[in-house]
C-alpha cells in the first residue's frame, strides 16, 4: 500500500472512528470510579466529537449536510439545556430518555436500510447477515425507544399508575410471536411496505405493553436493561453500516448495561425476572412478614447532637431520602463539625442506595466529602458494633433487618448495612413513610434506635445549629 492509499479519505475515516473507540473504552473505564468519572466523560465526549466530524467527510454521504447540521443543533442545544437543569434526583429519568433517543436512532437507521431493501436499492453493505442483523436492532432498538419513553414519563411521575390485566403476559407473547414471524418475513423475503409498518408498530407496542406493568420504582433497572438493548442495537446497526465506531461503541454499551443491570438485581437480590414480571415496588406485595412489636420512640436534634458529638465514632447513612432532600452539604457540615470536635466519622454506602447505582457517591462527592470517608458495604459491615452512633439519613430499605432475618420478606436476602448492631441507631425521615419495597422496617422499632423526624436538610441544618452551640 502506497502513502497516497494510505492517505485515503476512507483509510483517514476508518482511522478516527478505530481512535474513537479506543476513547470510548477509555472513557468507560475511567467512569469507574467516582475520582475519575469526570474525565471519562470527557474522553468518551471527545470520541463522539470525532466520530460526528468526520462522518461529514464520509464518502457515503453526499447529501443532506443542513438537515445534518439542523439535527445535531436541536439535539445538542436540548441536551445541554437538560443536562444543566436536571437535579440529581431527575437523572434516572433522564437517562431513559437519551437511552431511548439512542434505541430509536438505530431502529431508524434499521428502517432506512430496510426500505433500500424493499425499494429494491439493496442495504448499503448488502448480505443475507447484514440484513438479519438490520432486523434484530430494528426490534431491539424500537423495544428500548418505546419502553424507555414509558420509563421515563413513569419516573417522571406523568404516568403512576402500574397497567394491568388477567392474560396479560400471554398477549405479551403472542404479540412477540407476531413481531418474530414478522421479522423472519423481513430478513429473509420478499417482504410488503405493509409487512415493515406491521413490524415497526408491533415492536412500539410490545416495548409499551412490556413496561406499563412494571412498578415506577422498579424503573431504574428497566432502564439499565434498555441501556443494555440499546447498545446492543447500535452495535448490530454498526455492522450493517460496516461502522467500526458504532460496532465498538455499541457492543461496549450493551456489555457495560448488561453487567449493571445484573449487579442492580443481585444488588437487591431479586432475579430479572422478578424485576420483569412481579409487581415488587408497587404496593402489591404486601408487607411481608408480621408487623413489627414495639413502638418507635423519637429524639429531638438538641440531643442526637449532644450524643454524636460525644461519641468517638459515628457512621453515616445516607439514602434515598438524602436526595430527595437534597441533605448532603449540611451532612458534609456536620461531618466536619463532628471531626473538628475528634469523633470518627464514616460514611457507609450500600450499592442499591438510592434509585440508581452510584446514586450516594455522586452526591457525597458533589458536597465534597473526601473518598477516603466512604466505605462499600462488605468494608464497614464488620465495623458497625464498634460504633457508637448510626446516622441513618433518608435510608430505608438497605437498613431493614428483615432482609437478614425475615424468610417471609420480599427482600430477604439482600445485602443490608447492618447498622442494628451498633450502639445507637438514628434515624432521619419524615414520617412513618415506607421505602422502595414497601415494608415495614423493624429497625425503627429496636430499643436502641431513635426517630428523629423531619425533611433531611431541615434536620442536618438543626443538628448542625445544635453542636456549633455545644
Ligand atoms: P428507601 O428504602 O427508598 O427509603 C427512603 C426513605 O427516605 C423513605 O423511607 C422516606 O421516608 C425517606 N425520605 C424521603 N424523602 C425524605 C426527605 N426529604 N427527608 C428525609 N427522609 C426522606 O431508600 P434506600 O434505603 O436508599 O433504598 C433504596 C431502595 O431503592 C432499595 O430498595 C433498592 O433496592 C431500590 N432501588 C435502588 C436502585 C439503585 O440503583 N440505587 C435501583 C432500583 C431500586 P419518609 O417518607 O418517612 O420520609
Amino acid at each position: 500500500m502506497n502513502l497516497e492509499n494510505l492517505l485515503s479519505i476512507e483509510n483517514l475515516i476508518n482511522f478516527s472512528y478505530f481512535a474513537t473507540a479506543i476513547l470510548f473504552i477509555r472513557g468507560l473505564k475511567l467512569m469507574s470510579s467516582p475520582v475519575t468519572a469526570r474525565k471519562g466523560i470527557i474522553w468518551a465526549g471527545v470520541g463522539m466529537g470525532i466520530a460526528t466530524v468526520v462522518t461529514f467527510a464520509h464518502p457515503q454521504i453526499s447529501s443532506n449536510y443542513g438537515l445534518m447540521l439542523l439535527a445535531i443543533t436541536i439535539g445538542s442545544v436540548l441536551a445541554w439545556w437538560s443536562g444543566k437543569r436536571v437535579a440529581m434526583t431527575d437523572m434516572p429519568q433522564m437517562i431513559a430518555l437519551y437511552n431511548g433517543m439512542g434505541g430509536g436512532a438505530a431502529a431508524a437507521i434499521a428502517a432506512v436500510e430496510l426500505v433500500r431493501e424493499y425499494t429494491g436499492a439493496g442495504l448499503t453493505h448488502g448480505g443475507v447477515v447484514a440484513q438479519v442483523l438490520a432486523v434484530l436492532g430494528a426490534l431491539i432498538g424500537t423495544i428500548a425507544f418505546s419502553g424507555s419513553l414509558i420509563a421515563f414519563a413513569k419516573l417522571q411521575g406523568w404516568m403512576r399508575k402500574v397497567y394491568r390485566f388477567p392474560g396479560q403476559q400471554v398477549v405479551n407473547l403472542l404479540l412477540f410471536a407476531g413481531l418474530l414471524f414478522l421479522g423472519y418475513k423481513l430478513a429473509f423475503t420478499h417482504f410488503g411496505g405493509m409487512d415493515l409498518y406491521l413490524f415497526f408498530g408491533l415492536a412500539l407496542l410490545i416495548g409499551v405493553l412490556m413496561t406499563v406493568p412494571i412498578g415506577g420504582a422498579d424503573m431504574p433497572v428497566v432502564i439499565s436493561l434498555y441501556n443494555a438493548l440499546t447498545g446492543l442495537a447500535v452495535g448490530f446497526e454498526g455492522f450493517v453500516l460496516q461502522n467500526p465506531a458504532m460496532m465498538i461503541a455499541g457492543i461496549v454499551v450493551g456489555a457495560a448495561g448488561t453487567l449493571l443491570t445484573q449487579l442492580m438485581a443481585k444488588a437487591m437480590n431479586r432475579p430479572l425476572t422478578n424485576v420483569l414480571f412481579a409487581g415488587f415496588g408497587t404496593g402489591d406485595d404486601g408487607g411481608g412478614g408480621e408487623g413489627p412489636e414495639g413502638s418507635m420512640k423519637s429524639i429531638e436534634a438538641g440531643d442526637a447532637a449532644i450524643t454524636m458529638a460525644y461519641a468517638e465514632k459515628v457512621v453515616i447513612v445516607p439514602g434515598y431520602g438524602m436526595a430527595v432532600a437534597q441533605a448532603q452539604h449540611k451532612i458534609w457540615e456536620l461531618t466536619q463539625l463532628l471531626k473538628d470536635r475528634g469523633v470518627k466519622v464514616a460514611f457507609a454506602i450500600h450499592p442499591v442506595a438510592g434509585r440508581m447505582p452510584g446514586h450516594m457517591n455522586v452526591l457525597l462527592a458533589e458536597a465534597g466529602v473526601p473518598y477516603d470517608l466512604i466505605y462499600d458495604l462488605e468494608d464497614i459491615n464488620s465495623q458497625f458494633p464498634n460504633t457508637d452512633v448510626s446516622l441513618v439519613i433518608g435510608a430505608n430499605d438497605v437498613v431493614n433487618p428483615a432482609a437478614r432475618e425475615d424468610k417471609s420478606s420480599p427482600i430477604y436476602g439482600m445485602p443490608i448495612l447492618d447498622v442494628d448492631h451498633s450502639h445507637n441507631v438514628i434515624v432521619v425521615k419524615r414520617g412513618q413513610g415506607t421505602g422502595f419495597s414497601g415494608i415495614q422496617n423493624h429497625l425503627f422499632f429496636a430499643d436502641n434506635t431513635r426517630m428523629l423526624y423531619g425533611d433531611g436538610q431541615e434536620v442536618a441544618q438543626k443538628l448542625v445549629a445544635a453542636i456549633k452551640s455545644l
